[in-house]
């Protein structure tokens, strides 16, 4: 059994908060063990608790579209949340929830070892981006330790909002330029960079 496999074993069972009263199932992320980009969502929604797998809902066939707009399939990428369970009501996540699941992505993103994260909302985003909104970040990225990191809109925000709409998919199409460069062998940078690629 893999290490990530291992993990999501765990990650079903965990207790860590109370959030695993209320669910289905737990959803740990799935995709490409040796996926070069992860993406990071929010937490798990009505289709996610049911299924036990990210982004299966609505937002989930717009990744799939915005995926397919730069020549990948899910299954070649990684798909996490921040949150493992979904929230009752599909409520934003409280920061003990937060702060309680993050050791699982951080355990993910360890054994991935990818080389781009892309976040997807602002809940995802405030993890790996310290400061600044998400309508400044937004098709930003930033290099630390050799990985690089992008922030997008949430796809479930941007499914009934054609503004917003149009400019997920815009930030979508920088990504293929970002994974090469990201793919690039680089020295490991001591301060955080920001990719002036854009
Ligand atoms: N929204 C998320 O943030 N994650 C999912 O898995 C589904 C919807």
């Amino acid at each position: 059994m893999s290490a990530l496999t291992e993990l999501s074993l765990q990650i079903q069972n965990c207790q860590k908060c109370a959030l695993h009263k209320s669910r289905t199932k737990a959803v740990p992320g799935e995709g490409a063990e040796n996926a070069t980009i992860l993406f990071v969502g929010e937490a798990p929604g009505w289709h996610e608790d049911q299924q036990g797998k990210p982004f299966v809902g609505p937002a989930g066939h717009f990744l799939e579209e915005l995926l397919g707009s730069i020549d990948l399939k899910r299954q070649q990428v990684f798909i996490a949340n921040v949150l493992k369970c979904r929230p009752p009501g599909n409520r934003d996540p409280l920061p003990g929830e937060i702060q309680a699941c993050w050791p699982w992505l951080e355990h993910q993103i360890q054994i991935l070892q990818p080389k781009m994260i892309v976040s997807l909302g602002r809940y995802s985003m405030a993890r790996f981006f310290p400061e600044g909104s998400i309508g400044k970040l937004h098709g930003t990225a930033r290099r630390q330790d050799g990985v690089i990191y992008f922030a997008m809109y949430h796809p479930a925000a941007a499914l009934h909002q054609q503004k917003l709409r149009d400019t997920i998919k815009e930030d979508m199409l920088k990504i293929p330029k970002m994974l090469l460069e990201a793919e690039k062998p680089v020295e490991i940078e001591k301060q955080p960079e920001q990719l002036s690629l854009f």
